[in-house]
């Protein structure tokens, strides 16, 4: 056996891979790829093939692969201190500057950031928070979260619950209470065709009102959202969305999370996806983009409003009783500080909103008026290719036929990575922020050829 097919081996015998359909890959039907390198928006296998990563991993590495700034300051972090807590006020000069430098970012009127590992526990630690606060106010009641079908918020026993994706509840036995789902803000596929995306927002709205004076406005503590829905389907909000949305959240004292750990650090060209919706969240949760995925790192942003009640907590019930071995870890810190530097020098954000315009500009062009695209849609740099049956009366395709999978097959044969959403056949797109002109040629041209030879 030579090296490749022995790690092949041993992957089907003992990698429990996460998202995988776990019998088709451990018989070998699904293929194994390793994955050697990656330089700028490339990666490359070990049997020699590069690809276009037009998903940036999983929405994560913003500056592109191959950082040398970003491997340099890992290395050095790793030799002068690899490890201490951040328990009982300790810090490192890492941690401490990474803060400062989130808070200078953030959105007005935050404060404090808890750092954690993932979007997950970083969406655990929201949770935790919000039952604390109305603890500490003396509303022991207020207590529920509502989230959004089709959201996505992480894949534990809580963050699993606030996901609205069926995918990531079955045969768990989620969502566990007290989590509700309202309608997702989906304007292509609404019901009533004949909404505007102001009516059909305000509908988003009064059917979060409906379902908040059915529960008890006493019960409801938090909503949480993505700016930009992104694992449901890459779906931008109809306008007036936040806005009606918020208003309901005021009128009942209903907190609001913006769950930012797609949005954060430039992807719709803003620093923050709050920033460019009018989003006013009392807490923000960050992941991928804060460290580029070069070290896992994430946080929850606090805002002072909500800070100033957690202190009077502290106060009466001593030290939070809330803590991981790894929060700020200062490698993984040394790489956020490092990342944030880079995103700067090379005007990255700004780069997501201009080339990401040109990119949705030229997909539209592109494949728009393919029969059976039925949507392009996106904001900065993310964009979605939704398939439909009947373009006419928007009748969708039997996921059974896994159309939106095979056109990511198809690209993926062409030399380029896109994701295939995992509810609906939408060709996902969400590709480092460095990407230039001549890379999302590539893309675009990739992209209308496998859509046309899946339908031809
Ligand atoms: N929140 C959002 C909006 C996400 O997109 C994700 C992951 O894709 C998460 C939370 C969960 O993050 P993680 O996979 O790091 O736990």
């Amino acid at each position: 056996m030579d090296g490749r097919n022995e790690l092949t081996a041993w992957d089907r015998d003992h990698f429990f891979h996460p998202s995988t359909h776990m019998g088709m890959h451990a018989r070998g039907e699904t293929p194994t790829r390793v994955i050697r390198s990656g330089e700028g928006v490339y990666i490359t296998d070990t049997n020699g093939k590069t690809s276009l990563d037009a998903f940036a991993g999983l929405y994560c590495v913003n500056v592109g692969y191959g950082r040398q700034k970003i491997a340099d300051a890992i290395a050095e972090q790793a030799k002068n201190l690899a490890y201490y807590h951040a328990y009982v006020g300790h810090g490192t000069e890492a941690s401490i500057t990474l803060s400062k430098m989130i808070i200078d970012r953030a959105p007005e009127g935050m404060s404090k950031v808890y750092f954690g590992l993932s979007g997950s526990d970083a969406n655990e630690t929201n949770i935790k928070l919000i039952w604390y606060y109305n603890n500490v106010l003396g509303r022991p009641e207020k207590k529920k979260i509502i989230s959004r079908w089709r959201g996505y918020h992480g894949s534990g026993v809580m963050t699993g619950s606030l996901t609205g994706l069926h995918l990531f509840h079955n045969a768990f036995d989620l969502p566990r209470a007290p989590v509700l789902h309202t309608e997702a803000p989906y304007y292509f596929r609404r019901e009533d065709r004949s909404q505007t995306e102001e009516q059909f927002s305000q509908h988003c709205a009064d059917k979060l009102e409906e379902m908040i004076l059915a529960e008890g406005p006493d019960t409801i503590a938090a909503f949480i959202g993505e700016p930009i829905l992104g694992t449901g389907g890459i779906v931008p909000p109809p306008a007036g969305y936040w806005e009606k949305i918020q208003a309901v959240l005021e009128k009942y004292d209903i907190l609001l999370v913006a769950d930012e750990v797609v949005t954060g650090f430039g992807r719709l060209g803003t620093m923050f996806g709050s920033d460019h919706y009018g989003m006013k969240p009392d807490l923000i949760t960050i992941a991928k983009g804060l460290t580029s995925a070069y070290a896992p790192l994430s946080g929850v942003i606090v805002s002072d409003r909500m800070w100033q009640v957690l202190l009077q907590g502290s106060d009466k019930l001593g030290p939070i009783g809330h803590g991981w071995t790894y929060s700020a870890h200062p490698i993984c810190a040394a790489a956020g500080v490092a990342n944030l530097e880079l995103i700067d020098e090379l005007g990255l954000v700004e780069n997501a909103g201009s080339t990401g315009a040109y990119f949705r500009e030229q997909l539209a062009q592109a494949v728009g008026d393919h029969p059976h695209v039925g949507d392009v849609r996106g904001d900065g740099m993310i964009a979605a290719v939704e398939f439909v049956e009947d373009k006419d009366d928007r009748t969708f395709f039997d996921p059974a036929r896994k159309i939106g999978p095979q056109v990511s097959a198809a690209l993926l044969e062409r030399g380029v990575i896109g994701r295939a959403m995992p509810q609906g056949d939408i060709l996902g797109f969400a590709p480092p922020l460095c990407m230039t002109r001549e890379e999302t040629d590539i893309v675009v041209a990739a992209a209308a050829s496998a859509i046309k030879s899946v339908f031809a």
